[in-house]
């Protein structure tokens, strides 16, 4: 069993690197990839204790990005995590996340809910913040009962204290994650709000920027959804992700390995990156 998307306390998921790869372990799963949001600070971490366990961990990261105003999340695998033009642009992102947060602050005291930086730091337990952490701030406050409120009506698409990101586009995650000699995967095509038609269109685009894989098993897809983007894929010559997109406590209903994602899948994203590894190294 593979599960190739997850996140750990380095974004917005609340177990430690190390706790994701022995509950993966404990609960069969031979291959993870740990996800985090515009972060790889875990990995290392993970990797050790995957080392121990005798689980394959995958170095992967989940941008996210802006394209025309919706948010597209992109996967990066098999990362080199020495490529410091990499980190210096995770870094930048995380200066992003930071100024974005006070924006975000700023509309809900305008609202009438007020929020320290503080209390949102309060709940954050890595390098990076996130609106979970904001979500889970106002739920402390009382303002809202879940986190799925406070994103409806407030924090998150639509909302009335919604702020974008916009520094970094899809094409520019692909193109960084292929500069750094990784596999580049849309995430969750079909959460992107914007239809099928234009999600097919910004595949193209994106394959122009060396796309490699859609993310077609993923929680909430029906067997109609899996269907069609593994149709999507076979057309495309894109190749199949798919993982849990597991929060511990920050996501409830979530296990991971949930999603039964079979080992060829990992087969055949390592041997994609292997071939273009090889094939750059005998230039
Ligand atoms: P950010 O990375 O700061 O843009 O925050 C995005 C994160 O918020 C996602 O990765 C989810 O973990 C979480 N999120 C987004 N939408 C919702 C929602 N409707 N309910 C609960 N959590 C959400
Ligand atoms: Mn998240
Ligand atoms: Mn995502
Ligand atoms: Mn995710």
């Amino acid at each position: 069993m593979v599960d190739l998307h997850m996140h750990s306390k380095c974004s917005d998921g609340t177990l430690e690197p190390e706790e994701l790869v022995q509950l993966a372990k404990k609960r069969g799963v031979q291959v993870i990839a740990l996800t985090d949001h515009d972060s790889v600070d875990g990995l290392e971490r993970a990797g050790k204790e995957a080392e121990k366990q005798g689980v394959i961990l995958v170095n992967g990261i989940e941008f996210s990005t802006s394209y025309f105003g919706k948010e597209v999340h992109i996967l990066g695998y098999f990362l080199d995590l020495t490529d410091e033009f990499f980190l210096g642009k995770l870094e930048e992102l995380k200066i992003e996340r930071g100024n974005r947060t006070v924006k975000i602050l700023k509309k809900l005291s305008d609202r009438g809910l007020p929020l320290t930086m503080e209390e949102v730091l309060m709940e954050v337990t890595g390098p990076v913040v996130s609106r979970t952490h904001v979500a889970n701030a106002m739920m402390k406050k009382g303002y809202v009962y879940t986190r799925s409120e406070a994103f409806r009506q407030y924090i998150g698409e639509g909302g009335s204290a919604y702020v974008a990101k916009t520094i970094i586009s899809p094409n520019e995650a692909v193109r960084l994650i292929r500069k750094n000699g990784g596999i580049a995967a849309i995430a969750h095509p079909k959460l992107i709000g914007m239809g099928r038609e234009k999600v097919l269109s910004l595949i193209d685009e994106l394959i122009g920027d060396g796309l490699d894989a859609l993310e077609t098993y993923y929680p909430g897809y029906s067997n109609e959804d899996i269907k069609f983007y593994e149709g999507v894929c076979k057309e495309k010559g894109l190749l199949t992700t798919g993982g849990s997109d597991y929060h511990g406590l920050n996501r409830e209903g979530v296990q991971i390995g949930d999603m039964n994602v079979p080992f060829e899948v990992y087969e055949d994203l390592k041997d994609r990156f292997l071939q273009r590894k090889t094939s750059i190294e005998s230039l």
